[in-house]
């Protein structure tokens, strides 16, 4: 059973009162508001291990209350989930860039949205990301000292930020990242990385990792991710 603590912010008492159930059942201590102003002033008394957002609320939205919660020194280390409707592409690019760590798109299954907490919850209790260690997911090994990937044990030739792009994103399998995200964690002052030139760059990277290319998974209008190895 789990013992964390999640505060949900959610406007739609039905699907507050589901939320509420499922979480509750899943063993997590729950609290639920139905305003961001209320979301604040309990994150900032009482901090969850991680916040359900839902992004449509009255009053403060929940980009607003994402930006906040992700400025404030007290809150800023703990997750964000964010509940979006279909169609919420472009908030939900401005939410993961303020810094939320992942969303889910209504209407989810409760089964789908315990494992995506899951997963939330694991990531924020693992050591920050280290460039300088060797990554090895699925097939592939990538080795940032030696500038080197190797595909099935076959070495691969990529440029220099190809191999930027991959190493920053098979670092965080399943983690999705807008291209401003990774032209700023890629650029490395010399070369202006524009997030159109990502997508270049992306399709330079499939092409030469041949099969595993399609671990380079497109998530439509929000950005890339690496699949997930299970
Ligand atoms: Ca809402």
């Amino acid at each position: 059973m789990a013992h964390e603590s999640i505060l949900v912010v959610e406007d739609e008492s039905d699907i507050q009162e589901l939320l509420r159930f499922n979480l509750a059942k899943d063993g997590y201590r729950v609290q639920c508001t139905d305003s961001g102003e209320e979301a604040l002033r309990l994150a900032r008394s009482s901090p969850p291990d991680l916040v359900l957002l839902d992004l449509m609320l009255p009053g403060m939205d929940g980009l607003e209350v994402c930006r906040k919660l992700k400025s404030d020194s007290r809150t800023q280390h703990i997750p964000i989930l964010m509940l979006t409707a279909k169609g919420e592409e472009t908030d939900i690019v401005t939410g993961l860039e303020l810094g939320a760590d992942d969303y889910m798109t209504k209407p989810f299954s409760p089964r789908v949205l315990t494992a995506r907490i899951r997963t939330v919850l694991r990531r924020a209790a693992t050591e920050p990301f280290d460039e300088q260690s060797p990554v090895k997911v699925h097939d592939l090994a990538i080795h940032p000292g030696r500038h080197e990937v190797l595909v099935s044990d076959v070495p691969v030739c990529l440029t220099r930020t190809e191999f930027r792009v991959l190493q920053y994103l098979a670092s965080r399998p399943g983690w999705v990242f807008t291209r401003y995200q990774i032209a700023d964690a890629i650029h490395d002052g010399d070369a202006m990385v524009t997030d159109r030139s990502i997508d270049v760059q992306i399709v330079g990277l499939r092409k030469k990792l041949g099969e595993a290319g399609r671990y380079i998974e497109t998530v439509r209008g929000v950005g890339y991710r690496f699949k997930e190895s299970r």
